[in-house]
């Protein structure tokens, strides 16, 4: 170990690169993590975190709108985008702070730097310093997709923008059908901005259930979001040039008028000017992340890469779960190969989904008998407060092993439920242990145990 000034070297203080950092630490190895901008990462400094602050914030309104049904007399109630803000900010800087702080206690030494490789072994700081490291631990996360070179697209905001902007957009365009766009909408349409979302294909939520699909699509314009599908955004034009205000021109040869207009249009592993090439780290062609096998171990033995710049599955659990068994695997000599079925995610959406396991068409491609059990209810608290929406609840089972093998669920604590769920489903549950158990009433879960008879069963003949 002499050779070496760290055991471990973690380019990126993200969610990924944080764990792996403290637990090689805490199996006693000396640890640098790099970080360029803020400790924490895309998820708690602009992802996940303030995305459910304000997905919490733009809910509110919900709330307010329902109490009337109930009794409560509210006066009106007024928003301050600003006051939002400087609370979600300083939010994320105390967790900040707790991210630095549990790993400098965890005996790992932060560096305030980019950093790239030199060699195999050898890391050049923003100073032009080297150091030297047994293992180099890759955890650089991703960026937003900016999108194609059209006319205007310097106009176009993405995530990372979002979280600042001065003012709430009175009028927003979004362009997207995934997680980020559905939940932005959300969130928009619930402060009462003008929402339209902008999607190429012909459904929102490209595989997800189709029946999730469907439904999120039909709540989400009960909502006033407007959807447009089947066209791409074309063309922005700034009408004013001193104020934010955008034309922006569809393929379809519609055009909306907007304050802001926002690409959310997936997001891409960063990789670029990272001296991969001098240490020999291989890319997979397949998704231009990094190439890794089970143990997240890339083309060159000493170095791994974990999270979002593996282009995986690109959630914070995972990234978290991939850095621990790593520092498990090298660190702890206890080989963990991350298991990547079976990961149950949520939509942070109004309303929520939560899903976990196979969607029906990925169930029927797969076992000859599937039997799907759906249904769709009005929330017991809809009944007084007079709101349109209904919950959905979708279970598919492996009819010849009667396993659970797909969770679907869109409605309000969708994400609460499937988290859960995922448990049973990670168990092989089967259909007859949901039914063996008891209800818990009065829930919306509590359907989840109580549907009986399928609503469709298919079974493959022989010939198929
Ligand atoms: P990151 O958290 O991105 O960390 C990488 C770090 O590396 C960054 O801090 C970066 O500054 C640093 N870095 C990069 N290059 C260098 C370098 N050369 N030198 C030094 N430092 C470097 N996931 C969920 O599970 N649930 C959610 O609700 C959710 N919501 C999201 C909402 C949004 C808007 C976005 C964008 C993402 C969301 N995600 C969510 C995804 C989640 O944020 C990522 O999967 C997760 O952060 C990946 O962790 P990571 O450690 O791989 O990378
Ligand atoms: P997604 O992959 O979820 O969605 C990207 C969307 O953009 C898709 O609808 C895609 O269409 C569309 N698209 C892609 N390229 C283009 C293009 N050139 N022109 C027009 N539309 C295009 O990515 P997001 O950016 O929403 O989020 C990135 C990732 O971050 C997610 O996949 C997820 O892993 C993570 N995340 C997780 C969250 C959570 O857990 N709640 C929340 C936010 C992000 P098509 O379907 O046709 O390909």
């Amino acid at each position: 170990m002499a050779d070496f000034d760290v055991d471990l070297f973690v380019i990126g203080g993200g969610s990924g690169g944080v764990r792996a950092a403290r637990i090689a630490a805490g199996y006693g190895a000396r640890v640098m993590v790099a970080e360029e901008y803020r400790m924490g990462g895309t998820c708690v400094i602009r992802g996940c975190v303030p995305k459910k602050l304000m997905v919490i914030a733009s809910h509110i309104h919900h709330e307010i709108e329902d109490a009337a049904g109930f009794g409560w007399t509210i006066p009106q109630a007024t928003f301050d985008w600003p006051t939002l803000i400087a609370n979600k900010d300083k939010e994320i800087a105390r967790l900040e702070g707790i991210y630095t702080a549990n790993v400098e206690k965890s005996g790992a030494r932060i560096v305030k730097s980019r950093a790239v490789f030199e060699d195999s072994h050898t890391l050049r700081l923003g100073s032009g310093e080297t150091v030297r490291a047994k293992y180099i631990m890759i955890a650089t996360g991703g960026a937003p997709n900016h999108g194609p070179a059209i006319p205007g697209i310097e106009h176009v905001i993405s995530s990372d923008e979002v979280f600042h902007l001065p003012d709430l957009p009175k009028r927003i365009v979004i362009q997207g059908g995934g997680y980020i766009a559905l939940e932005f909408a959300c969130i928009f349409a619930g402060f009462g901005s003008n929402v339209t979302l902008t999607y190429r294909g012909d459904n929102i939520l490209r595989g997800f259930d189709d029946d999730v699909r469907a439904h999120v699509r039909a709540e989400m314009e009960k909502e006033g979001i407007t959807i447009l599908t089947g066209c791409t955004i074309n063309r922005i034009e700034r009408v004013d040039k001193r104020g934010e205000e955008f034309t922006t021109h569809l393929s379809n040869g519609s055009s909306i008028a907007s304050d802001q207009v926002m690409f959310a249009i997936g997001r891409h592993p960063n990789v670029a000017n990272l001296g991969l090439e001098k240490a020999g780290v291989a890319i997979n062609p397949r998704n231009g992340g990094i190439a890794v096998d089970g143990f997240s171990r890339t083309s060159v033995p000493n170095i791994y890469a974990i999270g979002d710049v593996t282009h995986r599955t690109n959630l914070t659990p995972v990234a978290i779960r991939e850095g621990h068994a790593f520092a498990d695997t090298v660190f702890g000599k206890r080989p963990v190969e991350v298991d990547h079925s079976n990961i149950p995610t949520a939509v942070f959406c109004q309303p929520e989904v939560g899903t976990v396991g196979l969607t029906e068409a990925q169930a029927r491609a797969h076992f000859s008998h599937v039997d799907i059990y759906k249904t769709d209810f009005r929330p017991i608290k809809s009944t007084m407060s007079g709101r349109d929406t209904r919950i959905l609840m979708k279970l598919v089972v492996d009819g010849t092993s009667d396993r659970v093998v797909g969770c679907h669920v869109v409605g309000d604590g969708a994400a609460e439920i499937v988290q859960v769920l995922g448990i049973a489903v990670k168990m092989k549950a089967t259909k007859a242990d949901f039914d063996a158990t008891m209800a818990l009433h009065p829930t919306a879960a509590e359907e989840l145990v109580t549907m009986r008879t399928p609503t469709a069963r298919y079974v493959r003949q022989a010939a198929e």
